[in-house]
């Protein structure tokens, strides 16, 4: 099953309102796809078994190292 790894981007550069709050040690999102996503500084899994469209343009704070994720665009 493919596994990326987010893009990193300035916290400045997105809507507060669009971040999803990741807390460390438990995915954001699961789900039936399959495909992982997982944060681009640390490597902690922010979304797991999820499909590409469920990805798609979400923006993430890592709950590890709190740096801002987006959608790697692949
Ligand atoms: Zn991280």
């Amino acid at each position: 099953m493919p596994q990326f790894d987010m893009k990193i981007v300035p916290a400045d550069a997105v809507a507060a309102s669009s971040i999803l709050e990741h807390t460390a040690g438990t995915p954001v999102k699961t789900g039936e796809g399959n495909e992982t996503y997982r944060c681009g500084a640390c490597k902690t899994k922010l979304f797991v078994n999820v499909s590409h469209h469920d990805a798609h343009g979400l923006v993430v704070k890592c709950g590890k190292c709190h740096k801002i994720n987006a959608d790697p665009h692949h």
